[in-house]
């Protein structure tokens, strides 16, 4: 096992057959996270960077069967931001030194494109130097372009799962995994610098999708990759699935870490839900990012993916002052700047947009 650990930090490759035994192996966690450090190192040295997430809205269109925001759970409770708490919200985490905000939310109509690219005008227009993170979903190329032209940085989309048919499983027929590659494409094309990821131990999961995730991403090149276990909510069809497990979650996490060195890599909150030391365990695993909570603390508990989604009541500041310190405890730097990605081992990060 150690040379297929060894083949991939030196090639960042390995057949199917390769990576299958190192998926299925337990044996072999402490070399396969030593390795994933190593890179992150070379790559990123200590840092880890620092974003500020503002969860926006909880309600959606959409029917995924895994997650507690589906338009058909009636006991979710919902809410909206106005672009004056979003805003509100940034200047808060700007205070804070945060120089990333992250927009995520529901796949919610009531925001309209324009309402969007007014929202990342502002933040841009008062954050000049800040980039900014969408992450809203399943949008057609115009949409994305828009809120491009407007000033946004970035794009999370997770592809949740390569496999067309295992995604058919996890979602209505509404929804397919060729419109979510799609979509990240279009965001590449566009220019965005943009995220992909998938769900650890989800319903119907097997290694062979676990590998179709690593060969998707290596087409895909995706610049951040967030991997977090599948975790059951009350309220779905999936309320009684096991939950995806922190040593396979890991494993994946270091395996993505030396296949895609140049990757910024969150330790996520899913981690932090199943395990109360996941997120620094996840670092320690080749992880680089983490993301503060900065929505107002009364709605946070209304964003509820899934059950137990740790969501402390702490405002920001105390949030950004405790992970600060359990990051330095694991050995690692907190870093609150832009935090672009970098290709090519160790060189600066891309100029940001409009800087030269
Ligand atoms: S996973 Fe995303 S798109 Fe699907 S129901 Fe939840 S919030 Fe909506």
């Amino acid at each position: 096992m150690t040379d297929i650990i060894k083949k991939l930090e030196v090639s960042c490759d390995a057949s199917d057959e390769e990576l299958k035994s190192l998926i299925d192996s337990e044996s072999c966690d402490t070399a396969l996270y030593e390795a994933a450090d190593r890179v992150r190192r070379a790559n990123y040295g200590t840092d880890v960077y620092m974003r500020g997430l503002i969860e926006f809205t909880s309600y959606c269109k959409n029917d995924c069967f895994y997650c507690g925001l589906r338009r058909s759970n009636r006991s979710a409770v919902r809410y909206r931001l106005e672009k004056s708490d979003i805003l509100g919200c940034a200047r808060a985490g700007y205070g804070l030194g945060f120089r990333t905000f992250v927009l995520q939310g529901g796949e919610d109509m009531h925001y309209t494109d324009d309402m969007i690219c007014d929202i990342v005008s502002a933040l841009k227009a008062e954050f000049p130097e800040c980039a900014v993170t969408l992450s809203i979903g399943e949008k057609s190329r115009e949409s994305y372009q828009s809120y491009y032209d407007a000033g946004a940085d970035r794009y999370l989309l997770r592809h949740e799962t390569a496999d067309n048919a295992h995604y058919s499983k996890l979602h209505p027929d509404t929804l397919s995994a060729e419109n979510r590659k799609r979509c990240l494409y279009d965001l590449k094309e566009i220019g965005y610098q943009v995220g992909a990821g998938f769900m650890v131990g989800s319903p119907y999961q097997t290694v062979n999708e676990l590998i179709a995730d690593l060969r998707f991403m290596q087409k895909l090149e995706p610049d951040m990759i967030g991997i977090g276990p599948f975790i059951p909510h009350r309220d779905t069809p999936f309320r009684d699935m096991p939950a995806g497990t922190l040593g396979l979650t890991l494993r994946m996490l270091a395996i993505t870490r030396l296949m895609f060195p140049y990757a910024l890599i969150p330790a996520t909150t899913a981690l932090g839900t199943i395990s109360p030391d996941g997120r620094e365990r996840g670092l320690r695993a080749g992880a680089n990012v983490i993301m503060p909570n900065l929505s107002p603390a009364d709605v946070r508990k209304y964003y509820e993916l899934y059950n137990n989604k740790i969501c402390s009541g702490d405002e920001a500041a105390e949030s950004v002052l405790i992970m600060g310190r359990r990051i330095k405890d694991c050995g690692y730097t907190p870093v609150s700047a832009r935090g672009d990605v970098r290709r090519g081992g160790g060189e600066p990060p891309l100029a940001p947009r409009g800087v030269s």
